[in-house]
């Protein structure tokens, strides 16, 4: 598997730095020196495992999480520095501890979602990396929301794992250039969420992970990248029923994570261009 991922590293690693160099965008977020306090930063954790340490250099060298960050950091004004720590868990999980103020990212769990992505996306590389890319991506966000509720008085009334999914949507379909890397995750999630061989992930199970809330995601995802539709029905990924309100939901979620989050923005957010889905079947 490691060799599968050497051989792909390049790419997921391009991906991953587009990804971030558009969410770094100027036209999105404005320029302005880094503070000194409230910051969401990095830390890399030692790596016993010799697999694990490619992993480590594909992200420091996509510099995707410092990218992720640093917008963050210059976007919203928090009460304390909250890290993105990545290291060896045990677990394929990834979770958010309050009393040090840290997401933990495990590559057991970059390590599982890249061999069942690989796994399940069969001889499609290019499809298993959207997958890789885009959960991973998608992770990252929902964690930050975990992190969010807790460190800021949000009262969204929203159970945890509902409200984590919503700011993971409204951050990556609110502002993302590249969808298909997003739209990845949905894909990734609707095919491995219940079935077989995702039995024993752990960031699925210890986060509650059921059809209804990939529906929810798909409805919502949907509905901020409405060019991406026909392209979600062809992969049947959007619920059978309320896809016509989709647009209208999201539109009202971005709204209210909009207001919930505005005591606490340093730069408005400006319009995102308009997404479009290169080479969507
Ligand atoms: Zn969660």
């Amino acid at each position: 598997m490691v060799k599968v991922f050497l051989a792909r590293r390049a790419r997921a690693g391009r991906l991953w730095l587009g990804m971030a160099l558009w969410l770094v965008s100027p036209a999105l977020f404005g320029q302005m020196a880094a503070p000194e306090s409230g910051r969401f930063l990095v830390e890399y954790g030692p790596v016993a495992t010799e697999d694990y340490l490619r992993y480590e250099e594909v992200l420091r060298e996509s510099r995707v999480l410092e990218s992720v960050a640093a917008s963050l950091t210059r976007t919203l004004h928090l009460p304390h520095d909250i890290t993105v720590r990545v290291e060896e868990c045990g677990s394929s999980d990834a979770s958010w501890e309050l009393a040090s103020h840290r997401v933990q990212l495990c590559y057991e769990l970059l390590q599982a979602v890249l061999e069942l992505s690989t796994a399940v996306a069969g001889e499609d590389d290019e499809r298993a990396e959207r997958w890789f890319s885009g959960t991973i991506t998608f992770i990252v966000f929902h964690q930050l929301g975990h992190a969010l509720l807790d460190v800021l008085p949000l009262k969204t009334g929203l159970a945890p794992e509902l409200a984590a999914d919503q700011f993971a949507m409204v951050a990556l379909g609110g502002a993302v250039g590249q969808p298909q890397e997003v739209l990845g995750a949905l894909e990734f999630l609707h095919r491995t969420v219940g079935s077989e061989e995702a039995a024993g992930l752990g960031f699925l199970e210890a986060h509650g992970y059921d059809r209804a809330r990939v529906d929810k995601l798909a409805c919502g995802f949907a509905g901020a990248l409405p060019a991406a539709m026909p392209w979600l029905e062809e992969l049947q990924l959007l619920p059978l029923s309320g896809a016509p309100r989709c647009g209208e939901e999201f539109a009202a979620t971005h709204r209210q994570w909009d207001l919930w989050l505005a005591p606490w923005v340093r730069t408005p957010l400006k319009s995102a261009p308009r997404p479009r889905v290169a080479g969507a079947p």
